[in-house]
């Protein structure tokens, strides 16, 4: 996977684009798909005899996020619809930059149930994301520094 921060970025980058009001949302959908996997780290502190936490990897699954976002999404006080939109937003922004990676293991099983077939495009050594955040970054201040320009601009004309 990209780092976190590759990850923070391009879903700002996408919130930024949609004009989304809480951005935040986002970039929690954003770390969501990572977010239950890691606790596959557990295992390293709490070994459980004949237990395999594994099972977590399942969270990286895009059909499984769906329920996933679906279930905590009232968790948020904030319209229902608009909540789920937002943290599916950002999780598509993860699964997506996610599968320009190069897999050791496969990649994302975008049609599960279909198929349990993973799905990458092998460009990418996840140790150089960089070559997604940077790009990413420049483009995020581009559309900031553009909206900023463009409100002045209709202030300017309004008043
Ligand atoms: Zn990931």
């Amino acid at each position: 996977m990209p780092d976190w921060l590759t990850h923070i970025v391009i879903a700002l980058v996408f919130a930024e684009l949609l004009d989304v009001k809480k951005k935040s949302v986002v970039l929690v959908g954003a770390l969501l798909p990572d977010l239950l996997p890691k606790l596959t780290l557990l295992e390293l502190f709490i070994p459980i005899p004949n237990w395999n936490y594994q099972f977590l990897d399942a969270f990286h699954v895009p059909f499984v996020l769906v329920l996933v976002i679906l279930l905590i999404a009232p968790l948020f006080r904030y319209k229902y619809s608009r909540i789920v939109a937002w943290l599916s937003l950002g999780t598509l922004t993860h699964l997506l930059s996610d599968t320009l990676l190069r897999h050791f293991l496969g990649g994302i099983s975008w049609l599960y149930p279909f198929t349990t077939d993973k799905h990458t495009l092998n460009w990418i050594w996840p140790d150089q994301s960089y070559v997604v955040l940077i790009p990413a970054l420049l483009v995020y201040f581009i559309i900031i520094l553009m909206k900023k320009r463009w409100r002045k601009n209709a202030s300017n004309h309004t008043g």
